[in-house]
């Protein structure tokens, strides 16, 4: 096939990719940051890769590996409750899928390398500061154990990119940037939801067959309800995701349909951001002004893009299937609590099941809210004391905005409670139930400064930041003495107070 540059903005119909060739950079480009896992244990090549010159020019879009296609990916969405029509890959391109020494199969997919069919009015292309944020939050989800598509490596240009600076109105110049990233499969809600808004049901059954057979072993494609399977298969993935975002105070910030993978891992960081004060109605995307997307509405969103799914469904199942599917969604919130449940009573190190947990959790919970205590450090702070430490147990200060001393009383009563409650634990000793709890509460999360402070540096060639939040989040809950030199678990620094991200990326 002939590289396919030329090129134009178009609605497509009755297919699920269009053949498009990624554009080079026009100037010098830079190698930033490489993940050296996904390079060694995923791809089965040796680091030292990484230094040669074939290495970046196929992650940059330059070279495209012989006998590969790139494809960009036709899908629709509905985006803040609407239906969008067609959206699509508008600056991504799937340029080949490796399978590995495991036999595991892995889409290799870059963003940034410019336009294709579906970029609408965008330039197809990615600036470095977001490029910096998926790079270092993908890989950071990863080892804190939620599952996301993965950054290979990072690269970024001289290339003038011209956005929205969203603090006074102004377009700025920055620099384009291109991610590789690799997920198994990089299908959405949104590229099934376009075939059936356009009645493209062959292509949809051929899709969905396709995505079944391919991704979901347990499903069996000889049996009628295969369909219902797999949507029962996405409801539970979902409701486990969504908690486990919960778990670590993660809110994605753009929870649209076309961002929801029909694997249930995370996809598409955009304006995410990780909770600092403790706080339900924490949006971290500025662009989200009726709150849709806010940290406890997470769960809720999951619903209504499941609830899409269904709709898209619905035409290929029979009257008692449809029935059934309906049960299944309706059985989502008690996968989604049920998870919540369990991550969050590991998180305060409590074994088996006693009357009172759920109490035990929300109370604390709440408590922090009241005191918009730091999610991350208050949680960290529980699993690294003793629990004679505990007796006096209060969020350290400079975690907590409102210091009265009735807040701290309470503090007291819900601390003479959890130790009632672990010494409940069966087979447990103290050191065990701080080790547990130390391994499920990161030490470190991305909190918007640290990626602002790291996407500054590299704005001025030196990523060395980068490099070092890359190591940091690879053992997000082990201390380790360069992450505590940097400030990563003290309070956030004043310059950050009033950091916004949006959209614009
Ligand atoms: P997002 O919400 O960032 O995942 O993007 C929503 C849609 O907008 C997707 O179809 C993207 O491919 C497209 N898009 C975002 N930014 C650009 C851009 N700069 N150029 C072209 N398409 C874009
Ligand atoms: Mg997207
Ligand atoms: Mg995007």
């Amino acid at each position: 096939v002939d590289p396919v540059y030329e090129n134009y903005v178009r609605k497509v119909r009755n297919c699920i990719f269009s053949v498009v060739y990624p554009i080079p950079f026009k100037s010098r480009i830079c190698l930033v940051a490489v993940s050296k896992d996904v390079l060694e244990d995923i791809l089965d090549l040796d680091l030292s890769v990484s230094k040669t010159n074939n290495f970046i020019q196929l992650v940059s879009g330059e070279k495209i590996v012989s006998g590969s296609i790139p494809l960009a990916h036709r899908y629709g969405g509905h985006q803040f409750g609407t239906w969008a029509d067609q959206l699509g890959d508008g600056r991504a391109h799937l340029i080949g899928i490796y399978t590995n020494r495991y036999g595991e199969k892995w889409e290799l997919q870059l963003k940034g390398s410019r336009k294709t069919p579906y970029s609408r009015n965008g330039d197809g292309r990615a600036v470095l500061r977001s490029s910096v944020r998926e790079f270092l939050a993908s890989e950071a989800l990863h080892y804190l154990g939620i599952p996301t598509s993965r950054a290979l490596s990072l690269v970024v240009s001289d290339d003038d990119v011209w956005r929205d600076n969203f603090y006074n109105g102004n377009i700025q110049k920055e620099r384009g940037a291109v991610v590789l990233r690799i997920a198994k499969s990089w299908f959405r809600i949104g590229s099934l939801e376009i075939l059936a808004h356009y009645g493209e049901l062959d292509l949809l059954r051929k899709l969905l067959n396709f995505v079944i057979q391919e991704h979901f072993p347990s499903v069996d494609m000889k049996d009628p309800n295969r369909y219902l399977d797999f949507f029962s298969n996405v409801v539970s993935g979902t409701a486990h995701l969504i908690a486990s975002w919960m778990s670590v105070g993660f809110a994605h910030g753009v929870c649209n349909t076309d961002n929801f993978s029909l694997l249930s891992i995370t996809i598409d960081y955009g304006p995410f951001g990780f909770m600092e004060a403790y706080d339900p109605n924490f949006v971290p995307n500025t662009s989200d002004d009726k709150r849709r997307y806010k940290i406890g509405n997470q769960a809720n969103a999951g619903m209504f893009n499941l609830n899409k799914l269904l709709q898209v469904l619905n035409p290929l199942l029979d009257p008692s299937q449809k029935q059934l599917a309906t049960q299944i969604l309706v059985g989502y919130s008690i996968l989604y609590y049920t998870r919540f449940k369990e991550l969050f009573k590991a998180k305060l190190g409590l074994v088996g099941e006693k009357e009172g947990d759920d109490y035990l959790v929300a109370f604390l919970l709440h408590l922090m809210e009241e005191t918009k205590a730091d999610f991350t450090v208050t949680f960290r702070e529980l699993s690294e004391i003793t629990q004679s430490q505990l007796k006096d147990f209060n969020i350290p200060q400079e975690f907590w905005a409102l210091k009265t001393l009735s807040r701290q009383e309470l503090f007291s009563d819900w601390v003479t409670l959890y130790l009632l409650r672990l010494k409940s634990n069966m087979n447990d000793s103290d050191s065990r139930r701080r080790k547990r709890m130390t391994s499920v509460n990161p030490r470190y999360v991305l909190k918007n400064w640290m990626a602002e402070s790291a996407v500054q540096k590299a704005e001025m060639n030196d990523f060395s930041e980068v490099h070092l939040l890359q190591q940091v989040l690879q053992r997000p809950f082990q201390k380790q003495s360069a992450a505590e030199k940097a400030g990563y678990s003290s309070p956030t620094p004043l310059w950050a107070k009033g950091l916004k991200v949006s959209c614009s990326s």
